[in-house]
């Protein structure tokens, strides 16, 4: 079977480029005569590997010296508990600006280690349409930080500016845009990002944590769970996920290729564009209740009349080639996720089957 359309919200596509380098790779790689997957991760090969991606990390987003780029396992989840775990002192609180699925998972895990204040709360209805503007937000000058999610994976909302923390560190949970605009990195403490949107595989989680929160990390922490740890050993402090961090590398190279993030910007813009305007010029056929400026521009989600032309809409779009289409299984609907990987063309043709789904059963 050929490779289709590929618009699954995570594992997602990959550049087909990048598996195909994999793929000549697999039985030897970089002339030491074993795969990666065999070899050590303390080998000179791997040693390579390792540095040159997080050193691409460093240079894609513009990182100065004070920032540390791990490659850790765990996912994003295990972040929404180690973040408080290093940096929410006994007797100090942290801010949270709640968005979303991801961002209630986060406070919950956060609930559980310390003081959490709910900075803004976008939630109505069971359901979350809009990011909070900066005069909607209740900041905590004294927070040890301001936690956001970039991208609400789930509902499709995005922050398009972030907000002025007014100097308190924000830490983001960037898994499903990170990558996919230029930002100014200069307010985050840290970032962390589950690998498979738009990354690489599932298996990294890549975290970008500025010295000064490492210098306040708790102390009493296993070894594993501190930022520390991973920080001050290059995130070797233990087997790292190895072919991850491979794939991840060549992931990140193609994003250089294709014009660094910059370039990569453009085409997602035009890609959220392209799909909007067929939801926005379909006469109400598809319909998106995002407030203006707030859709993400990775994850479309969109409804039909009804349920039962949404389950046709999947199964068609399958028929023709075009997988991964179904909402979340928490909101239903539809969900287009367009992740880097997914190039113009790939949503040029969702866009030719919406407008011909659209004509034939209104
Ligand atoms: N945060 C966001 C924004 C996500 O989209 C996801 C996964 N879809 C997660 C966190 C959870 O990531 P993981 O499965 O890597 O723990």
């Amino acid at each position: 079977m050929a490779r289709i359309r590929n618009f699954y919200a995570g594992p997602a596509a990959l550049p087909t480029e990048v598996l195909e380098e994999a793929r000549d790779e697999l039985l030897e790689f970089a002339g030491c005569g074993v795969s990666v997957l065999e070899t050590s991760h303390r080998s000179k090969e791997f040693d390579q590997v390792h540095n040159d991606a997080i050193g691409l990390v460093k240079e894609l987003i513009g990182l100065d010296d004070s920032y540390h780029v791990l490659l850790l396992q765990g996912g994003a989840s295990m972040q929404f508990a180690l973040v408080p775990m290093n940096f929410l002192p006994e007797g100090g609180s942290a801010d949270y600006i709640v968005t979303g699925a991801w961002s209630q998972k986060a406070v919950k895990e956060a609930r559980g280690i310390g003081n959490v204040r709910i900075a803004a709360d976008s939630e109505s209805d069971g359901v979350f349409t809009a990011i909070p503007k900066q005069d909607q937000l209740d900041l905590d000058s004294g927070a040890a930080y301001c936690h956001l999610t970039s991208n609400n994976t789930i509902f499709g909302t995005q922050w398009s500016a972030f907000p002025d923390t007014g100097g308190v560190p924000i830490v983001a949970d960037m898994s499903s845009d990170i990558l996919s605009y230029r930002f100014d990195p200069k307010p985050f403490g840290l970032i962390y990002a589950g690998a498979q949107k738009n990354l690489g595989p599932s298996g990294v989680t890549l975290v970008i944590v500025r010295q000064d929160m490492l210098d306040r990390c708790s102390g009493s922490l296993p070894t594993m769970l501190s930022y520390k740890t991973h920080a001050d050993k290059n995130s070797l402090y233990n087997t790292p996920p190895s072919f991850g961090i491979y794939l991840m590398n060549k992931v990140l190279n193609w994003i250089k290729r294709n014009g660094g993030v910059d370039g990569i910007e453009k085409i997602n813009a035009e890609k959220a564009k392209r799909l909007y305007d067929a939801i926005d010029d379909s006469d109400g056929f598809y319909r998106n209740s995002i407030s203006a400026g707030d859709r993400s521009k990775m994850n479309v989600v969109f409804r039909l009349p009804n349920e039962d032309l949404e389950k046709q809409f999947v199964a068609e779009g399958l028929a023709v080639g075009l997988v991964g289409i179904k909402g979340h299984r928490s909101v239903g609907g539809i969900r287009v996720s367009i992740y880097n990987a997914n190039r113009l063309d790939a949503v040029e043709e969702i866009v030719s089957f919406m407008n011909n789904f659209s004509e034939k059963k209104r």
